[in-house]
């Protein structure tokens, strides 16, 4: 018996895999490559899946609730009492680490209606929530507009879902090119699709901004926006959903949240485009998100208060590294999210990621052509970014 190429099937050849940041082995890095959260969960998630293992240790036999309606529930009070940007969320008693505060939005963040559990989906990494998106509302037969940078899963949907793709160039700023997104889209009316504030550049689009866009661009078609970094300093759009019944707003626990690991993501739209999003989810994997998981992220939303004080310290720790770096001379895009995204002329970021590595630190490089003179590198703790300065200042 041997390997034949006719053993995989034709569709296998759309599939070009997405390379995430590396997790090398070899030695203890300070990880800063794939813009994780420094801290860890709050300590109620420590409890709450502690406790939940030894006292329904009988659930874990069990199938899950397969629509996490408990979890929708908590994402949805967490979404209204803190406008959904935790970096600017008001607190009110608790620890010193936030854990146990009472949280209310900013008032330009305020939610100007009541954020309810059926305008949620819930699902295993806001990852596995985009491949239901592209599978539910994009169609091969009309070309999908992003920019040409932006979360590079994208186009690795496209090719699973054979959906086209027109990818328009970013403005000379690194902005989004708006207009010809728009024009775009309008000619072939086709649906949109952005990281807000976007990756790897981590520059946001104000509300308005993207109420000015949405306006403008094809009314039967879905509009997305993947809210991955809103929490570290953007202008959330759920606000819109009061406007406009086509606006899919995509959010992961994975950043701001300290849950990487726990692989949780949801879409927040309207009840109906939430029913297709489930349609999808009970044809593929009935129960994307296990026992414990959502027992995690119940308490995460309880105790949101924790996380908007670790918003608010990557945010300080954002703005200072980015102060240090500008002061010696390195380009630094003015970032909303937990990253940033920087090149020094006269310098190959390849080499400096090479250097900082040895050092004993990871940052991300991509070769991308346009972008292989960037690093992107994530804000960890204090302690890590001190570190940085410091092998920084010596290569
Ligand atoms: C990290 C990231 C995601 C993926 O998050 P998971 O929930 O971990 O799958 C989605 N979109 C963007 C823009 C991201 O940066």
């Amino acid at each position: 018996m041997r390997y034949t190429s006719s053993m995989i099937s034709a569709r296998m050849k759309n599939l070009h895999p997405y390379v995430p940041g590396e997790q090398p082995k070899d030695r203890e890095y300070i990880k800063l490559n794939a813009n994780e959260n420094p801290y860890p969960p709050s300590p109620l998630v420590r409890k709450t899946v502690v406790c939940a293992a030894k006292k329904f240790a009988k659930k874990m036999g069990l199938y899950p609730d397969p629509d996490s309606n408990e979890l929708k529930t908590a994402i949805a009070d967490m979404l209204n009492k803190t406008g959904g940007v935790l970096c600017r969320t008001e607190l009110k008693g608790g620890k010193k680490n936030g854990s146990g505060a009472e949280c209310s939005p900013a008032a330009a963040d305020k939610i100007p209606f009541a954020v309810t559990p059926d305008m949620i989906y819930c699902g295993n990494g806001s990852d596995e929530v985009l491949s239901f998106v592209f599978y539910a509302f994009f169609d091969s037969d009309r070309p999908l507009i992003l920019p040409n940078f932006t979360y590079s899963f994208y186009p690795v949907y496209a090719g699973f879902y054979n959906v086209p793709l027109n990818q328009v160039p970013l403005k000379a700023d690194w902005s989004l090119d708006r207009e010809k997104m728009l024009s775009e889209a309008n000619a072939a009316e086709s649906s949109i699709i952005f990281a807000n504030p976007n990756a790897p550049t981590g520059i946001g689009l104000s509300r308005d901004e993207v109420r000015t866009m949405i306006k403008a661009a094809p009314k039967d078609r879905v509009f997305v926006v993947d809210e991955a970094y809103v929490d570290f300093g953007g202008e959330s759009c759920i606000p819109l959903l009061a406007e406009f019944t086509n606006l899919v707003i995509v959010r992961t626990f994975s950043k701001s949240l300290c849950g990487a690991g726990m692989r949780l993501g949801y879409v927040v739209s309207s009840p109906e485009l939430v029913n297709h999003i489930t349609t999808v989810k009970n044809s593929l994997n009935h129960f994307p998100i296990d026992f414990l998981s959502q027992q995690a992220g119940i308490a995460a939303c309880k105790d949101a208060g924790y996380y908007a004080v670790c918003a608010k310290k990557v945010a300080e720790e954002r703005d200072s590294f980015s102060e240090f770096l500008r002061e010696r001379g390195w380009f630094v895009i003015p970032s909303q999210t937990n990253f940033v995204f920087v090149r020094k002329e006269g310098h190959s970021a390849e080499e400096a990621y090479r250097k900082i590595k040895q050092a004993g630190i990871l940052v991300r490089h991509f070769s991308t052509p346009g972008i292989e003179e960037f690093l992107r590198i994530t804000i960890g703790t204090h302690e890590q970014m001190s570190e940085l300065k410091r092998v920084m200042e010596s290569i």
